[in-house]
């Protein structure tokens, strides 16, 4: 999940019509773009399948409901053409990406690729947080500044999230950085991003100039960059700032983009700079901010333009956790808790 970036947005985008939902549109020789509906507000992904001479190949799965599945079951018999799954490969572990991984592997008995983090963050998606785990979480939001209510539906979206992902029954194949795999008879090396998830595997195709990047360059929207309750003093802009710079050095600007939401574009590097920015001009505002201490959730005016509403307020918090520790890592903040066992932050 993520919000829209305002202002200029002046990549090329190729392609002027989309597939429809459910269906595909071949992007590049042997490579066609999926496009999947979802049940959420971001009401669409984009999944990526090649055809290979030993068979087909499927980045990301799509979020496991009954539509996603007959959608699949459907292209299995119209596009596959009695060639099999290969091979499935998921860039990381959010639900609209690795929902049916499980699924997608029992049935055509493959192992799935991925990279270990984000392989064991979808399986304890699958399984659901234990009791003992729950009171971290719990102690988390209420250090931010959560009334119970948000408590309760917060625990509410986790017996949810559970739902919208398959089981891992089988093992994985591993994905590390600079890797080369080789999915429908292209060379891919894997680049791996981190901070809006764990270990964000990308593909890069060095030889077609292309790069299946997830949701690490989307053309419209800035990915959600969030510190999570089990990981609370991680510093995961930092992460992906350094990543995104990273990214930079690989791909060349006129490299053919396929994003995981919006259409395939030119203009990686503009992209970079722009999503590089837009996380500046917040943590200074974000400094402005607090002169005065603020816990967490008084700080959202300084960060986003929408209010924000209960579907929104755990990315919300986390996001703005993000920008809060990414000032404290350059000692900017600090962070002192409060007798009722609230944080709050103040610029230095
Ligand atoms: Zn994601």
């Amino acid at each position: 999940m993520s919000k829209k970036t305002k202002g200029n947005n002046t990549l090329d985008y190729p392609f002027s019509k989309r597939p429809p939902n459910g269906d595909v549109l071949e992007v590049f020789p042997n490579l066609y773009w999926l496009r999947m509906p979802l049940p959420i507000a971001l009401n669409h992904i984009n999944l990526w399948l090649l055809e290979g001479s030993e068979g087909w190949t499927i980045i990301d799965s799509g979020m496991a409901n009954d539509e996603s599945k007959a959608i699949w079951i459907n292209l299995f018999e119209t596009l596959f053409k009695g060639k099999k799954l290969e091979k499935l490969l998921i860039t990381h572990m959010h639900l609209d990406h690795s929902g049916l991984a499980g699924w997608l592997s029992d049935h055509w008995e493959v192992d799935p690729y991925f990279t270990k983090k984000e392989f064991q963050e979808t399986q304890i998606l699958s399984k659901g947080i234990e009791k003992s785990q729950e009171f971290i979480a719990l102690d988390f939001y209420k250090s931010c500044g959560y009334d119970d209510a948000s408590i309760k539906r917060y625990l509410e979206r986790v017996t949810l999230r559970k739902t919208l992902v398959t089981p891992l029954n089988r093992n994985y194949i591993r994905l590390q950085n600079e890797d080369s795999v080789i999915l429908g008879d292209i060379e891919w090396e894997i680049v791996i991003a981190k901070g809006h998830s764990p270990e964000h595997a990308c593909l890069y195709s060095k030889e077609n100039n292309i790069f299946i990047c997830g949701d690490v360059l989307l053309p419209r929207i800035t990915p959600n960059i969030s510190v999570r309750p089990f990981h609370a003093e991680t510093n995961p802009l930092d992460d992906w700032i350094k990543s995104l710079k990273k990214i930079k050095t690989i791909i060349p600007d006129d490299v053919l983009i396929l994003p995981s939401h919006g259409y395939p574009y030119y203009g990686a590097h503009k992209r970079i700079d722009a999503l590089i920015e837009d996380h500046m001009k917040k943590i200074e505002s974000l400094f402005d901010f607090c002169k005065e201490p603020k816990n967490v959730i008084e700080v959202f005016p300084a960060l986003f333009v929408n209010e924000i509403n209960e579907n929104s307020l755990i990315l919300a918090v986390g996001e703005s956790l993000a920008h809060l520790n990414y000032l404290i890592g350059e000692e900017r903040m600090k962070m002192k808790k409060n007798s009722e066992g609230i944080n709050y932050y103040q610029s230095i």
